[in-house]
């Protein structure tokens, strides 16, 4: 995939203009990507809404769930997605920020017969995320990302900051908080933010510390964890047992520094092995 003349060019791309932009960004824009879901059935019939001069509204790019990209908007022009925002002492996002609509059906409704969206569409239990959005404090059900969506957003950005020098990413939740919940608690929105913006820093040279939370298992049978990266220093909990899991913060000669993680079960769907 290469972005050539401000649009993607590749595979599985397809470019269908819509009506619905503005002019071009100004000198040094965009520099931001805002990420939404559709709350739509399916990519296809977001991509008409969106084209369609009546709803005034469009996106840069829509994913569908196996992957497709959808251009409705050269990446120099402003696209109609943010609405009234703001966020770092900045307003009106659409004239900053290149804008990813994913498709996925939103927020859902707990029914005897499954879990349905606004429009009707019931969905089984396997494509639904129970979570807790940032804006709120309750969980509710979301319907889930497919990994295609998140692994080709990933990659999304980082083109799109290879070639805008984008500085930042935030959701529309972010953005217009209170108004919008996309992309909702489903999507792995810091994850996104850490793979795509502390890129950069981890390229800079080969004796920087390991990437923040690199995951590490206990081999011994029994391995003590101690204050200080020393024989002599003093164990601040019982022994770890093989098969731990535990992050790893730095290291020095001979030596790492890790955090244990608080035992509980998990959805297997989310442990990355
Ligand atoms: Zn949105």
């Amino acid at each position: 995939m290469v972005i050539r003349k401000h649009r993607f060019e590749g595979d599985g791309v397809k470019f269908v203009e819509s009506p619905n932009h503005g002019g071009l960004f100004d000198r040094g824009l965009p520099d931001t990507i805002i990420i939404h879901y559709t709350a739509g059935s399916s990519a296809e019939s977001s991509v008409k809404a969106l084209c369609d001069p009546r709803t005034k509204a469009s996106a840069h790019l829509v994913i569908g769930r196996k992957g497709s990209i959808t251009q409705l908007v050269m990446f120099n022009a402003i696209a109609w997605h943010a609405g009234k925002s703001s966020f770092g002492g900045r307003s009106g996002f659409n004239k900053y920020s290149i804008g990813i609509e994913i498709d996925n059906a939103g927020r859902l409704t707990n029914n005897p017969g499954g879990y349905t969206a606004w429009f009707g569409n019931t969905y089984p239990e396997s494509d639904v995320v129970e979570a807790v959005h940032r804006n709120e404090s309750a969980p509710s059900f979301w319907h889930q990302y497919t990994e295609e969506q998140v692994n080709l957003v990933i990659d999304i950005c980082i083109d799109l900051v290879e070639e805008y020098g984008i500085s930042t990413i935030l959701g529309h939740e972010e953005i217009s908080p209170g108004r919008k919940v996309d992309p909702g608690p489903a999507f792995p929105l810091d994850e996104l933010r850490e793979r795509v913006l502390q890129r950069d820093r981890s390229d800079e040279g080969p004796d920087e510390d390991l990437p923040i939370h690199d995951a590490g298992m206990v081999t011994a049978s029994k391995l003590n964890i101690r204050s200080a990266p020393r024989l002599d220093a003093a164990t601040v909990a019982p022994p770890l047992a093989q098969g731990t899991v535990v992050d790893i913060l730095q290291e020095t000669p001979g030596w790492y520094e890790v955090e244990v993680t608080t035992r509980g079960w998990v959805k297997k769907e989310y442990i990355r092995t």
